[in-house]
């Protein structure tokens, strides 16, 4: 520091010499003196010097207080001053413009080296506090991050562009609300408002992170998903003197969660298209076949065709063509299912009578070996449902109870209106070969078959049918099953329309 640049400010030319002589004997640079206020801002302006010892009273309209205000903030110079005596006005004049220190006259060469040697140390220092400060405020400007900082009692003393950004708050409206004013956040599910992390962290006293899922709400009322941390500001003695909040805009992020979602589930839909082109396709050509091979017995045998063989092969033909329309009516639901565009047309219905016309019918077709007993626990049966997908809810369970009970057994149809609960309870019970408990969760996916079915016919859609009539009702289906003893399927539905059940 030996080599320091000092202009000299005093208007009594001996004086001034002497503290020149002083200086250089000390290894300090004068780079000037100068009598007045005015020359002072001049010389320091063309010297340059790192420091300027300034006499406080100077002749000549400006003293030495306004001289050094000029140089201080024009030149950013440390003054010290020189002063004989100090009446209180001067002083706290002399305060103001923030002085690197005093020197009071009459002093010693080791007085003045000391009082600039601290000058010049205070001046350097000050320098790297506003270096570091404005290296820091630079940071927080930049940052894409938001940070909103807060003092000990939750009052905003910062916020950085970012934050300006994504709340809509302005720092200098902000400053002295409190934090959950401006940071304020619910969960995007319920709505619900969040506890601030600022009030969190101030009674935790640890760093608090947000839960997934959060949102702020802006000062305009928008909506902006967000991630954030908050961490205490420390002091030193570990006391916490505030918090700060540094937290993200997620709005792209979730933008691209959902594109990805929407991705995934258009996968899903084209990967069961071609399952089920692909399924449907197989599923004809079986009945195909045996209609080209009947019809090619018939044309082979000729004239020489039994009677009993021709009703054979007839009936071969039938049974394949009764499969591929029952195929295509399955696959023409599905496709309008899928479409969204299942008709649902409730009407008011009188349950009991509708089910014993329905298995009657169901009997008549099917000719099966199992014997349907219906039995309605309820006097009052009226109800509003859609008829048509009544039908289809019931034919597929009872060609399933059929199907799935080879040796026979009598199927229970139980039908129970209960008026409190507003609806309409159905049973069918077999007694067949069971559902394996590992395959009961999927029955309800398109073209699951259980594992003990590979014997039996069928595509796996029928459930998936019964799924979307109860779905459309706005009803429940559940199974219950063992292998080897039977099944029972209940479908509860609401007796009207309006009443739609809940979990
Ligand atoms: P289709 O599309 O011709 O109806 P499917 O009968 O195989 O074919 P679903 O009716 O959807 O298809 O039934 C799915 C599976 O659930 C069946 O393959 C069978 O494994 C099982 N299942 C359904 N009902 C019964 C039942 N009453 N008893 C035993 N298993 C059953
Ligand atoms: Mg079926």
């Amino acid at each position: 520091m030996g080599q320091a640049r000092i202009l000299v400010v005093e208007d009594e030319v001996i004086v001034a010499r002497t503290i020149a002589s002083q200086l250089s004997q000390l290894g300090y640079i004068v780079t000037g003196t100068a009598s007045s206020g005015k020359v002072a801002i001049a010389k320091a302006s063309e010297t340059q010097p790192e420091l300027v010892l300034m006499d406080i009273i100077l002749k000549g309209e400006m003293d030495g207080i306004a001289a050094a205000t000029q140089i201080r903030e024009q030149l950013d110079v440390p003054v010290i001053f020189l002063t004989a005596y100090g009446d209180e006005n001067t002083l706290e004049r002399a305060k103001i413009t923030q002085p690197f220190g005093y020197i009071v006259k009459p002093f010693t060469t080791k007085d003045l080296r000391i009082a600039i040697e601290i000058g010049l140390l205070k001046h350097q220092l000050e320098r790297e506090l506003r270096e570091n400060r404005d290296r820091l405020a630079t940071l927080l400007n930049s940052m894409s991050d938001a940070v909103i900082a807060t003092d000990d009692r939750g009052m905003v003393t910062f916020m950085n562009p970012a934050a300006e950004a994504i709340t809509g708050w302005q720092q200098e409206d902000a400053l002295g609300n409190e934090a959950s004013e401006v940071f304020h956040i619910v969960d995007e599910v319920t709505e619900a408002t969040l506890e601030n992390p600022v009030t969190k962290v101030l009674r935790e006293q640890q760093v608090v992170y947000l839960g997934e899922f959060t949102s702020l709400i802006t000062k305009d009322g928008k909506r902006v998903p967000i991630g954030d941390s908050a961490s205490p500001l420390r002091g030193g003695s570990d006391q916490i003197n505030g918090v700060v909040v540094v937290f993200w805009d997620l709005s792209e992020r979730r933008q691209t969660q959902l594109l990805e979602q929407a991705l995934e589930k258009e996968q899903e839909l084209n990967r069961l298209k071609s399952l089920f082109i692909s399924t449907v396709s197989h599923e004809f050509r079986n009945p195909l076949t045996v209609i080209q091979t009947a019809v090619e017995l018939i044309e082979l045998q000729g004239t020489h065709l039994t009677e009993a063989k021709r009703r054979t092969y007839l009936k071969r033909i039938q049974g394949a063509v009764q499969s591929m329309s029952n195929l295509m009516e399955e696959v023409l639901f599905m496709g309008q299912a899928e479409a969204g565009k299942l008709l649902y047309n409730p009407a008011p219905i009188n349950l009991e009578h509708f089910c014993r016309e329905m298995i009657e019918d169901f009997s008549t077709v099917t000719n099966s070996a199992s014997e349907i007993i219906f039995t309605s626990h309820s006097e009052n049966t009226t109800a509003v449902m859609d008829e048509r997908l009544l039908n289809y809810m019931f034919g597929n369970l009872l060609s399933n109870a059929v199907k799935y009970s080879p040796t026979g057994g009598n199927i229970q149809f139980d039908l129970i209106c209960d008026p409190t609960e507003k609806v309409a309870i159905f049973y069918i019970r077999d007694r067949g070969i069971g559902i394996p408990e590992a395959d009961q969760a999927q029955l309800f996916e398109s073209f699951y078959r259980a594992s003990n079915v590979q014997s039996i016919q069928g595509t796996g859609l029928g459930l998936v049918i019964v799924k979307r009539c109860v779905d459309a009702h706005r009803g429940k289906v559940s199974v219950a099953s063992q292998v080897g003893i039977g099944t029972t399927f209940t479908i509860i539905l609401p007796l009207n329309p309006e009443l739609s059940l809940t979990e």
